[in-house]
């Protein structure tokens, strides 16, 4: 059963700067904190740490793995300090991929395989470049698609797989706009903690600075056709993770 997808839309229309906060070393936040009108942000959790990351062989280039390593140090960062686990990229790998007769996962996919068992995790958890297709719309820079256990309604249901498929078809290319990639990674790995966004739909209209300023706000900011940095986690982004683990 395909669990919900997460989407990231752009608002490249509007040249908004976003000033990524340089955060403070008292600043971590280290229980759980969620504000009353987030309690339902929330889509469930991994039971085995750390959560193994990997990319096929080639896909991005160093300077990418690269950005993709920064976003995945700024959780383990905090988790460390927080929670004392992290995700570790597992190095190139195609072994998420056998399972599914050596073809790509998609969002369709994404459940037809279990990357976790009783002892812990049996599988690598796959970020994808695509570069030759999109079929989630030109809004969507990346999607992470997540498997939840079906029988489960609570908070804190268990995935079981995942993917992270990130569009380089509508950007980071010759012509297009160029977000960020560090922060729509930073962004997505909050979607595969469990995080949902930190506001959804009309809730966004008139949300706190501190929902804005969340990496996990919905929509990501442009500067003409170069997205703004916005690499940190905020408190919000912080307490909230810190409910799922
Ligand atoms: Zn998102």
């Amino acid at each position: 059963m395909l669990g919900p997808v997460r989407r990231w839309a752009t608002i490249a229309s509007i040249a908004i700067l976003l000033v990524s906060c340089a955060k403070g070393v008292g600043d971590t936040v280290t229980e759980c904190v969620v504000n009353a009108d987030q309690t339902r942000l929330f889509k469930g959790h991994w039971t085995a740490r750390p959560i193994p990351l990997a990319v096929v062989v080639n896909d991005f280039s160093s300077s990418e793995i690269s950005a993709l390593q920064s976003a995945i140090d700024t959780w383990n960062s905090h988790f460390e300090s927080a929670k004392g686990f992290e995700l570790y990229m597992a190095g190139s790998s195609t072994l998420a991929q056998v399972g599914n007769g050596g073809t790509r996962l998609t969002s369709a996919s994404a459940c037809s395989q279990t990357v976790i068992g009783p002892n812990g995790f049996t599988n690598k958890i796959m970020i994808y470049k695509n570069a030759t297709t999109w079929t989630y719309g030109s809004a969507v820079i990346a999607l992470t698609s997540i498997c939840p256990v079906a029988t489960s309604n609570s908070t804190y249901r268990m995935y079981t797989s995942a993917v992270m498929e990130v569009n380089f078809v509508d950007y980071f290319r010759s012509g297009k706009p160029v977000p960020d990639l560090e922060s729509v990674i930073v962004h997505e790995l909050g979607h595969m903690l469990g995080l949902d966004h930190s506001c959804n739909g009309s809730a966004c209209t008139n949300a706190p600075d501190e929902y804005k300023e969340a990496v996990m706000y919905p929509a990501l900011g442009f500067n003409g056709m170069n997205g703004v940095q916005k690499r940190s986690l905020n408190t919000n982004d912080q307490g909230r993770a810190n409910c799922l683990y």
